[in-house]
């Protein structure tokens, strides 16, 4: 009998990747949520100095891994028992800055398992239908909001709450 492998689901931003060190959360906030009264909606930002800063703001270098989540993920990848996906709604314009980061912080992953959110689609719809899609076992988020959305959806998979660094370890090995 073989052993069924357990596919893991990880966040990037705020799970394995920390967020820029200057720039305020409530700033980050306000670019990203959308400022129309619905509550889950996340606003695809429309002008070029909207993108432009949002392409700044995730250079390689301005983030940092949260590197014992990342350690907790390298050595999970190590055992034969767990697959790992990582699933980001980041944005098609935040291709080329996430493969950086990969390169730099986790060069020995195959990059065909990283999914970001090439059709820009709302962040929580394209993380349950990832998470559908890839069959995911447990996934590992830090958002309040796409946890709350995610956890009320049918038949799918449980969805961990992951809010600082060293939770990844705590959370699957105790
Ligand atoms: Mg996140």
């Amino acid at each position: 009998m073989t052993q069924k492998i357990i596919r893991i689901g990880v966040d990037l931003d705020g799970v394995v990747v920390n967020k820029p060190p200057i720039v305020p959360k409530k700033l980050i906030e306000w670019l990203i949520r959308s400022h129309t009264n619905h509550e889950k909606k996340y606003r695809f930002p429309k002008t070029n100095l909207e993108r432009w800063i949002r392409i700044q703001s995730h250079h390689y270098k301005l983030r940092p891994p949260l590197s014992k989540n990342l350690q907790a993920i390298k050595n999970l990848e190590k055992l034969k028992s767990f697959e790992v996906f990582f699933i980001s709604s980041r944005y098609r314009f935040l291709a080329n800055q996430t493969r950086q980061w990969f390169k730099n912080y986790f060069p020995q992953f195959d990059y065909k398992k990283v999914f970001i959110n090439l059709e820009n689609q709302q962040p929580h719809l394209f993380k349950e239908e990832m998470i559908r899609k890839l069959k995911i076992d447990y996934f590992l988020e830090d958002d309040q909001r796409t946890i709350s959305y995610l956890r009320k959806r049918s038949n799918l998979c449980p969805i961990i709450k992951i809010n600082r660094d060293k939770q990844i370890t705590k959370k699957l090995f105790s």
